[in-house]
């Protein structure tokens, strides 16, 4: 019999409020406090140093990024995408000494969703950005697409890379807010991208939290996605699951299995005051 578990899209995954109150009477939440990154890496560990949501406000050195092997970025790390806040955020990714960087987009990072460059979609006008923008842009940097200019680190969108035998996976997806980058529905349409997540992953990136860890809006009301939640408690359990987006929802919790990271280091008024968070992971036996 095959041991494949089927996720199923939860009966209230549009109210996540809701099924955040009923699958919270089964499960702990509990708070982890941050290790301190001045303490010195043991020589058979790897360091990984967690960021998000900096939104092209990292760039000038406000915020001090702690030592570490593996910088991770959950996304949203420009304003609107620009081509010019990506190069920017590129040459600041090579000033740093982690020795990997690996980083995802977030709903801001705009231009990475080729299929909504490729649509125009209306709205974003608004905020100065326009498809032409962006294309006249590539153009003069001489490239067609503006993953071509993350030249100093690994840029993740539902693929993985696997660093000394831990295996990192990263996805943009996040449910619906208004028309932004990478946006999808609730349910099927999110769960389509999450059963693309490998059993084998250690260290899931997202740029959305789950529900019920992080997720928690100034409103009080949890946003995360449900089925997010259940793909990694029914089938890939990972052991760290970083995330950003709701950027009140900084801090660390566990689930006893999970170690669920809200790195956004922006706050909700977008002031980049939340420290990175890091964190040390054993290297595997035959690395
Ligand atoms: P960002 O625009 O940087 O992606 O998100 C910034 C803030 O917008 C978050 O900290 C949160 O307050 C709000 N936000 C983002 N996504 C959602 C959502 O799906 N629902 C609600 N209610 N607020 C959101
Ligand atoms: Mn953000
Ligand atoms: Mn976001």
């Amino acid at each position: 019999m095959s041991s494949v578990s089927v996720i199923q899209v939860h009966p209230d995954t549009n109210s996540p409020t809701r099924a955040w109150q009923k699958l919270q009477v089964h499960q702990k939440v509990v708070k982890v406090t941050p290790m301190d990154p001045s303490t010195p890496i043991l020589a058979d560990h790897i360091r990984f140093v967690c960021l998000s949501d900096t939104h092209s406000r990292i760039e000038k050195g406000q915020i001090k990024i702690p030592d570490g092997d593996v910088l991770l970025h959950a996304g949203d790390f420009t304003n609107i995408g620009l081509p010019s806040e990506v190069k920017t955020y590129n040459e600041f990714l090579g000033t740093l000494p982690h020795k990997l960087k690996i980083v995802i987009a977030g709903n801001h990072d705009l231009s990475f969703d080729y299929d909504l460059v490729k649509n125009n979609r209306k709205h974003l006008s608004g905020f100065g950005w326009t498809r032409s923008l962006v294309e006249e842009k590539l153009a003069e940097y001489g490239i067609t697409g503006v993953k071509e200019l993350m030249t100093n680190c690994v840029y993740l969108q539902d693929s993985g890379v696997c660093v000394c035998g831990i295996n990192i996976w990263g996805s943009p997806w996040q449910p619906t807010f208004c028309d932004w980058g990478f946006n999808l529905e609730r349910g099927q349409p999110l769960l389509d991208k999450w059963n693309l997540i490998p059993k084998s992953t250690d260290i899931l990136i997202t740029h959305g939290p789950p529900v019920g860890h992080g997720d928690k809006c100034f409103d009080k009301q949890n946003v995360g996605c449900v089925e997010l939640l259940s793909t990694i408690q029914q089938r890939v359990h990972p052991k760290y699951h970083l995330f950003g987006h709701i950027h009140e929802g900084y801090g660390m919790t566990t689930d006893g299995n999970t170690t669920f990271i809200n790195a956004s280091t922006c706050t909700v008024k977008y002031k980049p005051t939340n420290p990175p968070v890091v964190f040390d992971i054993p290297v595997p036996e035959g690395f």
